[in-house]
């Protein structure tokens, strides 16, 4: 039997590198390593690195800095760093950080075994790898390599369908950290589906960075709508999600899944970014505002309680007040149930960084409190048309709040919290809403479906 040893992983990030992370972690367990939460007692310590926000790369500096003890008291400890900033400025760690053992890019966690294992050999004393080819990428997901192993009592789960990107707009520097976009072979994503239904789960959300595209690069034998369908049918899965789609790819297709799948989940994730064409242009997003309103209307036509939520980038390059009130214009129109939304901030390496007409910090600041303000009163009026209603739940664990709180998701993905019992977990109830707070809302429950009981579609139920 292998020896026992610790892996200590601190992520940044996305959903994705969240996925990454427990991917890194089955992927290690494979040559005895299990994970800790105490770097202390760590044999192997990762820092799983994100660069689409701010400051990224000097953030992973300062929190390299605090593992510079724990590598001088106890030298064999492998220090490294994966993710995107590792893609990104990697080999310039290695050079300016004596006691970093290990750089990964996203593209090569298949190879940590081999790496760590070269380390602690002492056959190599530093390594780096970041190639983003294709074999190396599926082999990451490949489970006759590494087991998809999921807590227990996990209801909802993420699969990842396809990494990286060719969109390259202006401000992104996706592509250039992850790559091109690869989808995985459909029958190793239906595989792992239904290892994770058997353990259990009853909802996957398929990730992807333009999770529409999938199956087009390499050409699969299924398109993204065919993969929704075929998922639907794997016994156990009730619900489905995907995130996040690209607005110039929702195709007919794809909208149609809505009218004849009632296990993909009433809400979709649009990133619009900007209601204004002038600034969409230089974005680099292919579609334009009216583009994306007739894809909101195809939508709401298939499927009219569809909750729609979208991202927004406020003070980009070159931004004037009326392409601003061209976005504001925008959220009115589709009455987003939720947005995130950031000002305008450089990334090092993306065409936007050197753009022209920068926005001053203290206009975006205002235009995007503006839009936020406007968003909340927006999602407080659709919120509270949900009082006295009875909704569908899937109960995924207990709440943050303790005390017996249960909490859970209707299919318009709104989180909803309510007094339960633990056996509830894993099962659809009716719970009828009471009370809506700023991020959920609560409520009692009324029934329980039984298993055998029919889908709802929606955020509707029969009382
Ligand atoms: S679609 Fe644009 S914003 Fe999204 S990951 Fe690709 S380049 Fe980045």
């Amino acid at each position: 039997m292998k020896q026992r040893k610790h892996v200590y992983i601190q992520t940044w990030g996305c959903q994705m590198n969240e996925l990454d992370t427990d991917r890194i972690v089955e992927i290690l367990s494979v040559d005895g390593y299990e994970r800790v939460w105490d770097p202390e007692r760590a044999d192997l310590i990762l820092l799983n690195t994100c660069s689409v926000r701010e400051k990224a790369e000097h953030k992973v500096y300062s929190s390299l800095g605090r593992f510079r003890r724990i590598k001088e008291e106890r030298p064999g400890v492998i220090v490294g760093v994966s993710g995107c900033v590792a893609q990104m400025v990697g080999r310039k760690m290695l050079e300016r950080i004596p006691y970093l053992d290990l750089v990964c890019g996203p593209g090569s966690y298949a190879r940590l075994p081999e790496m760590v294992a070269a380390i602690e050999a002492k056959r190599h004393r530093r390594l780096c790898e970041l190639d983003l080819g294709y074999e190396n990428l599926m082999r990451t997901y490949d489970r006759s390599f590494a087991p998809r192993i999921v807590a227990p009592g996990k209801v909802s789960a993420y699969v990842t369908i396809m990494t990286g990107c060719d969109k390259f707009c202006t401000f992104c520097i996706v592509p250039h950290v992850r790559g091109r976009e690869w989808s995985r072979p459909s029958a190793q994503i239906l595989e792992e589906v239904r290892e994770l239904a058997g353990q259990g789960v009853r909802e996957v959300v398929l990730l992807g960075q333009t999770v529409n595209s999938y199956g087009k690069r390499p050409k699969g034998d299924l398109s993204f709508p065919a993969l929704l369908d075929r998922i639907a049918g794997i016994e156990g899965i009730e619900r489905i999600r995907f995130t996040s789609p690209f607005p110039k790819d929702l195709s007919d297709e794809l909208i149609e899944v809505y009218r004849h799948n009632p296990k993909v989940c009433r809400h979709i994730h649009l990133p619009v970014q900007s209601g204004s064409d002038t600034i969409l242009k230089r974005m680099k997003r292919q579609y334009t505002r009216r583009d994306f309103l007739e894809r909101v209307d195809r939508l709401r036509s298939v499927a009219p309680d569809l909750a729609i939520t979208t991202d927004f980038i406020v003070g980009f390059p070159g931004e004037r007040e009326e392409d601003f009130e061209d976005t504001m214009s925008l959220l009115e129109t589709v009455r987003f149930d939720a947005s995130f939304s950031f000002s305008f901030s450089p990334r090092p390496g993306t065409p936007a960084a050197t753009a022209p007409d920068p926005v001053p910090e203290e206009i975006a600041n205002e235009r995007l409190l503006r839009l936020q303000q406007r968003q909340g009163e927006i999602t407080l009026e659709i919120e509270r048309g949900y009082l006295g209603r009875a909704v569908e739940i899937l109960v995924e664990g207990g709440s943050r709040r303790g005390q017996g709180q249960l909490t859970g998701r209707t299919s318009c993905n709104k989180i909803v919290n309510f007094p339960g019992d633990e056996t509830l977990i894993g099962r659809f109830v009716s719970v009828r809403i009471e009370e809506v707070l700023p991020n959920s809302m609560r409520g009692s429950v009324v029934s329980e479906r039984p298993e055998t009981g029919a889908l709802l579609v929606g955020d509707a139920v029969a009382t």
